[in-house]
Formats: C-alpha cells, structure tokens, sequence
C-alpha cells in the first residue's frame, strides 16, 4: 500500500518573506517529517493588512525559495478573493491532496494566538501543528501549557528542535524604512524591496513594475533570483570602485533577460536582427543569451543606455577595452551572494573588495583553466580579455 503523503503548510503574510520563515521551512523539512512543504502567502489576511501587495510578496516568496525544490510556493489563498481563513484553506488542500497528511507549521507567537483563528476547533481536527521556536516570544511554561490545552481539546502538536533565526517582519520593515539594510533577507528578496521601493526603501528604478513582471515571466525562478542578487553586488562593487552604481544595478538587474529563451528562437533573433555571424557564439546559448540580452534589453525593456548595454553584451566573455562598469557586471556574475560554492569564490570574492581589474582576471582565468581542463570549448573572446587584462597596469601592480 502506498504511504500516506506528508505535506507542511507554511502560511502567513509574509510582508517581507524572511529567513526566519525560510530557516522554519527547511529546518523541519531536514527532519524528514514532511515530503514537501507548500509556502502559502495569505491574499487577504482577516488579522492585518499588508504593507507590500500580494503579487510583490508573491514574487518574494518564489524567488527566495527557489533554492530548496522542497520549497513550493502556492497560491491557493492569492487566488481566492474575499478574506481567507485557516480553516478554508485546509479543506481546499484536503481535496486537492486526498489522503495526504497536513501539517501546519508556526512559531510560538501564533500558538498563543491559535484561539482566535475562525472555526479554531475545526482547523484543530484538520491538520497537525508543527511548533518552532521563536526566541523571545513566547516562554516555555506558556508553550506548554497551550500544546496541553489544545491537545485535550483533541488538537496534535509535534514541537521540533529547530530554532529559526530571531527576525520579524516588522523589524524588517521598520529598518528599511530607515534606509538601513537589515540582516535576516535573503539577497534577491532584498534587492527586490530596493529595486521597487517597497516599505519606504529609498532607491526606487524607473519602469521598474514592468521589468520586474517581464522578469518574472520570462525567467526561472532560481534565474530570476540570481538577477536580483547579480543587481545587489554589481551595485554594491560599483560603489565600492567609484562605478556609475544605477547603471550598475540595471545591467544587473538585466543581464539575463534572454537565458531562458529556447536556442531555436534565440539563434533566429540573433540572425534577423543581424547580431552576430560567430558560428560557436550561435550554437550555444551559454554565450548567445548575452548578445541576445542586450538586444531584448533595449527592445523590450526600453532600455536604451550604450554603457548598459555593452555590460549586459559581454557579461560572460568580457571584452578588450571593455569599461568598469561591465567590468562590475561581469564580476558580480560569478560571485554575487547566492552563487553555489565552487573552487575559486572566496578567492574571486576577497580580490574583488581590493580591485575590479585584479577580480575578473582572476576570474576569467579561473574559468578558462576549468573549461579547458575539462576538454570544452573556450570562446577566443575570454582568451583576448585576459591578455587585455593582463596588459593592465592594475594588475601588473600586483
Ligand atoms: P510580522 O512581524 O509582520 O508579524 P512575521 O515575521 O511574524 O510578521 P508572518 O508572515 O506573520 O511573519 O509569519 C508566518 C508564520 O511564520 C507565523 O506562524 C510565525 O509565527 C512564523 N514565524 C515568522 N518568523 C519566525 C521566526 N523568526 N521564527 C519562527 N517562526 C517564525
């Protein structure tokens, strides 16, 4: 007989998502309890009212969790209109999984809250509550005490041994608001409250409603993720280096417009728009995306600025002669925040805090020894810019 499907529910407003509710989500999906864990952002919550709209908490949340595939975002109360409870939710998840096994995972604050929920008796018979600790607010005499009451009043609680991180919301809010940079975000979710302004964050960009839906339409979400983070540290290395930092954050921000664009159609752009005759460049997306980026960028994305689009043009090979500011993308590229770990990074990344020069051909070098190690094929561009590199007085400095 199959076994019963466990599926957690992580709900809320998430008004920013945070990594207090992240480190929640993973820390009990890592005790192999559950086999996945459906993150439900509320449309209309009956108990607050949200600073940011469903649809930007929507794109928070997708984009922060694209980086556990155990992580599913779900827009089962986004879609319904009206104000939603608990307890509808949980029936509507009973009929679109039948047979499966709900558990509603919350912090302790929300324990204590439990008996104002609508119909709180009936959400008790409906699923199981997974409880995490959440310092600071709630002590332990209380836990106890409300697990033992709602238990008698046939309730099932499991309290697991994971401690998220102690941020909230509000703190969050309230720290952007002052223009401070709050720990507790995930990079791309930060980048993404910046880029559009949300909470009072100064530093809003112009069309950015319209680049962030064609983002989130045209991308993956880890592809969509790795944009935002991509923005934050072209921005923040431009600043560092003495960089134009709003060009910096656009070609960021841009950079991968064209990645998730099928080969076919990308080479048939390429060509009818003449772009590039370069047969290795036409075969493979890994470097066509770039050239093909920085058409779409100015085609669809009104983005007209000659500097942003060379950076977004050569993001992956660099160029001879290319300016600091694609310098600042192309770097950003390889080691921004949320990049997977890999033999060079912390190196690439300690280099990139003295020089922008010495960084990328570092780099680039690395790069080339690693594809050429591996029998691919290295495009002549990449070879040229480290020669050019090399010729640098800033890196002959060294
Ligand atoms: P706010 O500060 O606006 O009240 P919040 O940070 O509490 O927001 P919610 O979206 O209301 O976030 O939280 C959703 C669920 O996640 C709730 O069950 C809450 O208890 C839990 N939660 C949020 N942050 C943490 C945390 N740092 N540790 C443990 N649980 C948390």
């Amino acid at each position: 007989m199959a076994r019963q499907q466990c599926i957690g529910i992580l709900g809320g407003t998430f008004d920013p998502f945070h990594e207090g509710h992240l480190g929640m989500g993973l820390g009990v999906l890592d005790t192999g309890c559950l086999d996945r864990l459906l993150v439900i952002p509320s449309g209309d919550p009956p108990h607050k009212s949200c600073a940011a709209s469903a649809e930007d908490r929507w794109k928070m949340v997708v984009s922060a969790c694209s980086r556990d595939k155990r992580l599913c975002p779900d827009r089962t109360e986004l879609d319904r209109s009206g104000t939603i409870y608990a307890v509808d939710t949980l029936h509507e998840l009973q009929k679109a999984y039948p047979g499966a096994s709900l558990y509603y995972l919350i912090g302790t604050d929300t324990l204590l809250t439990l008996h104002l929920w609508r119909r709180w008796e009936e959400v008790l018979r409906l699923c199981t509550f997974v409880v995490c600790r959440r310092s600071q607010e709630a002590d332990d005499a209380s836990v106890a005490g409300a697990i033992r009451r709602f238990t008698a009043l046939g309730g099932h609680f499991l309290t697991v041994p994971v401690t998220p991180p102690p941020v909230s919301s509000t703190e969050i809010r309230r720290s952007l608001a002052a223009g401070l940079e709050p720990e507790g975000l995930n990079v791309s979710v930060l980048e993404y409250c910046t880029v559009k302004g949300l909470y009072g964050t100064p530093g809003r960009l112009e069309h950015i409603d319209e680049w962030i839906d064609a983002l989130f339409a045209a991308l993956k979400p880890s592809r969509f993720a790795h944009s935002l983070s991509v923005a934050y540290e072209s921005k923040r290395l431009a600043r560092l280096h003495g960089v134009d930092s709003l060009k910096a954050e656009q070609a960021g921000l841009l950079h991968d417009c064209a990645k998730c664009i099928p080969l076919p159609e990308m080479r048939r752009i390429a060509v009818s728009r003449s772009l590039t005759d370069d047969e290795h460049f036409l075969e493979n997306d890994a470097l066509l995306h770039s050239i093909v980026g920085a058409s779409v960028a100015e085609t669809d994305y009104g983005m007209k600025d000659p500097e942003v689009l060379e950076a977004i043009r050569y993001h992956n090979t660099g160029h001879t002669g290319m300016s600091r500011l694609a310098m600042c993308v192309c770097l950003a590229d390889s080691i921004e925040p949320l990049r997977k770990s890999y033999p060079f990074l912390e190196k690439a990344r300690a280099l990139a805090e003295q020089s922008l020069e010495r960084a990328l051909l570092f780099s680039l070098e690395s790069t080339a020894n690693y594809v050429t190690s591996r029998g691919l094929y290295l495009h002549p561009r990449t070879r040229k810019t480290i020669r050019w590199l090399k010729s640098l007085p800033e890196t002959s400095e060294a």
